[in-house]
């Protein structure tokens, strides 16, 4: 199909962008990672949930650039495997981060109340984390 600048222009053809998928690059690097986050993540997620009380669905590890956890509605988490080379505390930070979106799917005062109580640095943390980049 030939499109010109005005079938664009009039709306008659639209042009979609597919997002990219921000997923990082495989090398021996990362494959020994996620072996690491495999076999450490999951049983450290279990020990902050049942410490505060949090039940989720599941956990898997992920290698993307774009975030260090994430946690879906239906209570399942994501982990990047990258965690695996940040200190302990920012390890558990994310993973508190993370367990405290089962409750409340928002960064609003709620959401803060109960990560403050979990993890009274939070704030701290939140800026140490920013100095480790997802690459
Ligand atoms: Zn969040």
């Amino acid at each position: 199909m030939k499109v010109s600048i005005t079938d664009i222009l009039s709306g008659r053809v639209r042009i979609v962008w597919r997002r990219r998928r921000r997923k990082a690059a495989v090398t021996p690097e990362t494959e020994r990672l996620r072996k690491e986050a495999k076999a450490y993540l999951p049983v450290r997620l279990k020990e902050l949930a049942e410490a505060g009380g949090f039940s989720y669905n599941s956990v898997r590890i992920k290698n993307n650039v774009s975030n260090w956890g994430s946690c879906s509605s239906k209570g399942n988490i994501n982990l990047n495997l990258n965690l695996m080379r940040l200190p302990k505390e920012l390890q558990d930070y994310v993973m508190l981060h993370e367990l405290c979106h089962l409750r409340y799917m928002n960064h609003g005062p709620e959401f803060h109340a109960m990560l403050e109580k979990l993890c009274p640095n939070h704030r701290e943390l939140r800026k140490k984390l920013r100095e480790y980049r997802l690459t």
